[in-house]
């Protein structure tokens, strides 16, 4: 529905600096409601090739603009994203659901990235080691690695670009952005602005497309594209980093998760609530970070799990768009159907249902935020990303048992824990085998901190000085005779 779609966005693709349209076209679609709001561009596999094309001749003239006229513009395009913001954020909860306060919270998080590496482009260095004879000295650059493909997921539809896209700009990398099928709107929107900001034609370019296999496999093996960025689904990025082996690309993965929220019986409970409350439900749930298994210590077990409920009976499920709504729609009827899935597993191997446990009067893909009590290790939920508004409870009776039910997944990605004593809280840290973890904290995402997992979850880090230098090559000059 074109009133729902903003001034600055032209729903085609953009390559070169260009507006692309295509033979065929897919429909983007409201899922609180069905509602088509726009048909983008279906790209093949040679407009991806068009575009690795367009970055890799806007790359020498990029890599060459002095960091700081490379800051402007990338300060320029956080400016307009700020200045958008409202018209942006309805256009994420249009297109992904997520309630408007969230979408307006994401647009002010992803454009950090982009003013966060305006000001760190200005201060890439390199460094002076002493020589290895009297006559020699060594010189390390780094520069910028090249052309960027970025291939992003539908849970964040604008921050999964700018953290990716924001250092590789700021290093002197040219991108090609691959927005997830069901929210290429937003990457749209961004490259209107990034257009309005002056950023040079072929220095950003956002293909399309309902399929990704083909485009995916231009991407990953190319030889002209020097770094895959992606983000999504573990077996997904297994699948690009193979693809990626064979002309040895730098690759960044932010994949999977499956994150333990430890309570344990010195935690302040209240405060361990609202942390569960927008660890997991955020969202509704559609978080990389999302806490998946509630680890409650059995002597506050059913206080918390009372608190809990109360907590979780109050959140209003609806349209994202109206006010007081706090969980939107499920991204499609393959969400839904894995939530309840994981559900029917659970209480079919003994769990308890506390509250939800069924799709939502509201019909369509709204689903009730549901509590199950007495979790245990054979459930899929403790092996499975649930991936929606399901807060399974585990119960543990001493530390070393938490640390290992937390350990015990491939995943590595956010761990959270709720505790006071200063000696269980520093042991814990050091245990617990994450890329990220929060103490007394529900939210850890920001731009100044290096955002990663480890194990299955990924490889790399985005954010912080350590996600610029994820898009930059060190080179080494040994200066002999002198
Ligand atoms: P997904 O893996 O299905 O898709 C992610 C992106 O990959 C989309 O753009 C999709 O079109 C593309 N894609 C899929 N198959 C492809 C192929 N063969 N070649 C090239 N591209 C392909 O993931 P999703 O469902 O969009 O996102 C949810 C997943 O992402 C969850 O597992 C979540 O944990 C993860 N995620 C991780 C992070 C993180 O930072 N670690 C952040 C957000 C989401």
């Amino acid at each position: 529905m074109a009133s729902t779609l903003p001034d600055f966005l032209t729903p085609k693709a953009y390559i070169a600096g260009q507006w692309r349209d295509a033979a065929s076209h897919f429909p983007v679609s409201n899922p609180a409601n069905g509602e088509v709001l726009a048909e983008i561009p279906d790209l093949d596999a040679d407009a991806a090739r068009e575009a690795i094309a367009a970055a890799e001749s806007a790359w020498p003239a990029w890599r060459r603009l002095p960091a700081k006229q490379r800051a402007t513009l990338l300060r320029t395009w956080f400016e307009l994203i700020i200045a958008h913001q409202e018209q942006l954020a309805r256009l994420m909860t249009f297109e992904q659901g997520k309630p408007l306060v969230e979408s307006r919270g994401e647009v002010g998080y992803g454009a950090a990235f982009v003013e966060y590496y305006a000001e760190e482009a200005k201060r890439i260095a390199g460094e002076t080691l002493p020589g290895h004879g009297a006559d020699k000295r060594i010189l390390v650059f780094r520069e910028p690695v090249g052309v960027v493909a970025a291939i992003t997921p539908w849970n964040f539809p604008l921050a999964m670009i700018t953290r990716k896209c924001a250092p590789a700009l700021a290093a002197g990398c040219p991108v090609v952005v691959k927005p997830a099928e069901a929210t290429p709107l937003t990457a749209l929107a961004l490259a209107g602005l990034a257009e309005r900001a002056g950023l040079p034609a072929g220095v950003f370019n956002v293909v399309t497309a309902s399929r990704p296999a083909a485009i995916g496999e231009v991407l990953t093996t190319d030889p002209r594209v020097r770094k895959v960025s992606f983000t999504g689904s573990t077996p997904v990025g297994k699948r690009l980093l193979a693809q990626c082996a064979g002309s040895v690309k730098k690759v960044s993965m932010e994949l999977g998760g499956n994150a333990p929220f430890i309570v344990f019986d010195d935690a302040d409970l209240d405060a361990a609530v609202e942390g569960a409350i927008a660890s997991k439900f955020r969202n509704s749930g559609q978080t990389c970070v999302c806490t998946n298994r509630l680890l409650v210590q059995a002597n506050v077990y059913d206080a918390f799990l009372d608190k809990l409920a109360k907590r979780v009976g109050q959140l209003r499920v609806g349209n994202g768009l109206e006010d007081d709504v706090v969980q939107g729609p499920l991204i499609n009827a393959a969400a839904v159907s894995k939530v309840e899935a994981h559900i029917g597993d659970a209480l079919d191997k003994g769990a308890r249902l506390i509250c939800g446990g069924a799709r939502h009067a509201l019909g369509g893909r709204f689903f009730q935020p549901t509590v199950l009590a007495d979790v245990t290790a054979e459930m899929r939920v403790a092996g499975e990303e649930t991936f929606g508004p399901l807060a399974p409870v585990f119960r543990f009776e001493h530390d070393e048992e938490a640390i290992a039910m937390a350990n015990a997944t491939e995943f590595g990605l956010a761990a959270y824990f709720y505790a006071r004593d200063y000696r269980r809280i520093w042991h814990v840290m050091e245990q617990l085998e994450y890329g990220m973890v929060a103490v007394n904290e529900g939210l850890l995402s920001t731009e100044l901190a290096p955002f990663g997992g480890v194990k299955e979850s990924g490889l790399g880090r985005e954010g912080s000085r350590h996600g610029l230098e994820d898009f930059t090559e060190l080179k080494y000059v040994c200066v002999g005779g002198l």
